[in-house]
């Protein structure tokens, strides 16, 4: 096993980390800003290290300092969370050539999946299928990309291919907008991402959200974990995330879930990762792949029992996934709120001091949070403060569930979503229902 992890990260995540870490007898050493002094897991790591002032482009984005925290404490891993750089490669790259251990996948494969269109090309050739486009880059050549959106057929999206966050797209619905809406994506992905690379794929009009988790050891293991439905959505950003994901067809899911397996194998996956697609009409199309631990992990966890987290940290010290296919099954159903420091209706951050915090509880309750009555949400970070999952025998009691947490839940001091989720999410008929598209959200919101 691990000795010692230092865990790259903050919040919620840094704090789910470190307890994974405890429960496996490995010792914690948390990286912290000037603004995070107060954190949970920065009081109960077992040694901690400040890396830099607030702005995350001088701590948690400082390469050179996180390798040196690492160094100094004799650690022999590091875990990245979520965000931050636990998408890039060349982080990864440097914690291996400084001989630590990066918790996640190889640098190469985080480049790969990285750049849309390679990780596009790689699903196909391992049949996993993927959204109608241009199976490329778009060219300089106009008539070419006329004729090939043409080929698709309006409306098209045309998609930075180093574009993440939900940035750097743009849906076209005819030709005439064509060409203009080319160029300002990649003048935008340019200016955003440093490459200028964009590519085209059908636009998708009530698509929902649906992902697969897998998890794979890079000495030929795999599995998946069945899926997650995140269809609730604002500006691309999931709010509500839901395992399974409901009314889907056995056959289909499990399909889709064996070709994911198969492609991990067949690219040499190493760690927890996550294809995303989009679902209409009974088709799943890949859109991109995530390498690391996500937000949702959660209710993945509470319908299979398996701690994600234990076990990236168990494929990171090289044993063979010592899970089975055979050995999961999907017992009951899980939902999860992300709860923000934010304005219920204008969705502004809104840090500061929490006054007062009750959590809610329960059979089937889980709340991951790092907050608690006197801790001060810093402004300069992420507004997510904590997520509440239940589970149930079924949808249907994993929804009274959380109305019940929602009820409870008391945060006092800042504004928080709890109210958008209590007053309008879990009081919608069409969410409960289940199956809505990526644009329901959006819409009732509108109203
Ligand atoms: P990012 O990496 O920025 O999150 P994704 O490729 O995952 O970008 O797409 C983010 C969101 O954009 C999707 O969840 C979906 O809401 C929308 N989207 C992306 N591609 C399409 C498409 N081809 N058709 C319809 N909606 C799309």
């Amino acid at each position: 096993m691990l000795r010692k992890v230092v865990i790259a990260n903050r919040g919620e995540i840094a704090l789910r980390i470190l307890r994974a870490c405890k429960e496996l007898g490995i010792r914690t050493v948390a990286v912290y800003s000037k603004a995070d002094r107060e954190l949970m897991h920065v009081r109960l790591a077992d040694e901690s290290v400040c890396i830099g002032p607030a702005p995350s482009g001088e701590s948690y984005l400082n390469i050179p300092a996180i390798i040196s925290a690492a160094e100094v404490t004799d650690a022999d891993a590091i875990h990245p969370g979520y965000g931050f750089l636990a998408e890039n490669a060349d982080f990864a790259e440097c914690v291996e050539r400084s001989g630590f251990i990066f918790i996640g996948p190889k640098a190469d494969t985080i480049r790969l999946m990285g750049n849309k269109v390679s990780a596009i090309n790689a699903m196909k050739e391992a049949g996993v299928p993927t959204v109608p486009g241009s199976n490329g880059p778009v060219g300089e050549d106009s008539d070419e990309a006329l004729r090939l959106a043409e080929m698709i057929g309006f409306p098209v999206i045309i998609k930075a291919a180093a574009g993440g966050g939900g940035r750097g797209m743009r849906v076209v619905e005819k030709s005439a907008a064509l060409l203009n809406a080319i160029t300002l994506t990649r003048s935008e992905a340019k200016n955003a991402f440093g490459d200028d690379t964009v590519y085209m794929e059908k636009f998708l009009q009530h698509p929902r959200h649906v992902e697969i988790q897998v998890l794979a050891d890079g000495q030929g293991n795999a599995i998946h974990l069945g899926d997650r439905d995140c269809s609730l959505q604002r500006r691309h950003q999931k709010v509500v995330e839901e395992a399974p994901a409901p009314g889907i067809p056995d056959d289909i899911r499990n399909e889709v879930a064996e070709r994911c397996v198969r492609a991990c194998i067949e690219i040499g996956y190493r760690g927890a990762g996550t294809f995303e697609f989009l679902y209409e009409d009974g088709q799943f199309y890949f859109i991109e792949m995530n390498t690391r631990v996500q937000v949702e992990h959660p209710v993945t966890e509470m319908v299979t029992g398996v701690d994600i987290v234990k076990e990236q940290l168990r494929i990171a010290a090289g044993e063979p996934l010592s899970l089975r296919q055979s050995d999961i099954q999907i017992n009951g159903h899980a939902i999860e709120v992300r709860i923000n420091a934010e304005h219920p209706e204008r969705f502004t951050p809104c840090p500061g001091t929490i006054r007062y915090f009750h959590a809610p509880g329960g059979n089937g309750v889980r709340v991951d949070s790092h907050i608690y009555g006197g801790y001060t949400v810093p402004p300069y970070y992420d507004s997510l403060v904590a997520k509440i999952i239940t589970w149930g025998p079924d949808r249907a009691n994993a929804f009274v569930r959380m109305r019940n947490a929602l009820d409870e839940v008391v945060i006092d001091g800042i504004d928080t979503n709890v109210p958008l989720h209590r007053e309008k999410i879990f009081r919608d008929k069409a969410f409960e229902a289940g199956g809505v598209d990526i644009h329901h959200l959006e819409s009732k919101l509108r109203n």
